[in-house]
């Protein structure tokens, strides 16, 4: 009789270690991933994240082509990796450089973003450029398009621009199309509406008339001489390097 009892009660808590172990498991496990990515949705979230989605990238590959010159380096004719160099300043955009069997091929460019094409002219360090006025995060942006070929961009100002619309092609390499410059993209985030301050119709007092005028065309320039400036910009790469 005795035997009988301890096989029983080896059995019973054979059987109840069993059991525990299978809930345990059933418990944990698929706890496991989901918590995992639970996490992982919490970290790489960003704050808007129909605004990210609505962003395009403006040539194909356009992360592998940010090589030379990213947002915010501080260039001067000495440590450029462009030789020679005609600029010294924090870069206010993303270069996006040509792969070497583009060289001589259409490189098209499209809009980064849904807006209205804001400007389109000729400039100096730019050759071509045009700006377009976005959203992002419910705030107004102007994106430059710097060192395209002007004469292949068939919208105009006022235009309304679908994110990936095709603009137009970049500026021939050494050209006045490029204003000298290598073939390349300069793409640049500015925060606000405003494009060139003093050609706004908006009335400004008398003293900031003088900053307004002497800030002629402020917010397309390619390179700011302080961090302050730099941060009226925001880096493209955040949301059209895909
Ligand atoms: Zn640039």
């Amino acid at each position: 009789m005795k035997k009988i009892y301890i096989i029983l009660i080896i059995i019973v808590v054979g059987v109840v270690f069993l059991l525990s172990n299978l809930l345990l498991n059933k418990n944990t496990m698929p706890d496991l991933p989901v918590s995992t990515t639970e996490k992982q949705e919490v970290i790489s979230k960003p704050e808007n994240i129909q605004n990210e989605k609505s962003f395009q990238p403006p040539l194909d590959r356009a992360s592998e082509r940010v090589t030379k010159k990213p947002f915010g380096v501080f260039i001067t004719p000495q440590n450029s990796p462009v030789q020679p160099e005609n600029f010294s300043g924090y870069h206010t955009g993303t270069d996006f450089e040509i792969f070497p069997e583009e060289m001589n091929v259409d490189i098209y460019v499209h809009a980064v973003c849904s807006g209205k094409l804001a400007m389109k002219k000729m400039a100096t360090g730019y050759g071509g450029v045009i700006v377009e006025s976005c959203k992002l995060d419910g705030e107004p942006i102007t994106v430059v398009y710097g060192h395209l070929k002007l004469s292949s961009i068939a919208k105009n100002i006022g235009d309304d621009l679908q994110a990936g619309d095709t603009l137009g092609i970049l500026g021939a390499g050494y050209s006045t199309e490029t204003s000298g410059e290598r073939k390349h993209l300069h793409l640049g985030f500015h925060k606000g509406a405003e494009i060139n301050p003093a050609l706004s119709s908006k009335s400004t007092n008398s003293s900031n008339s003088t900053t307004t005028f002497g800030n002629f065309g402020t917010s397309i320039l390619g390179y700011v001489q302080s961090q302050s400036e730099l941060s009226g910009w925001i880096d493209p790469c955040f949301f059209v390097c895909k």
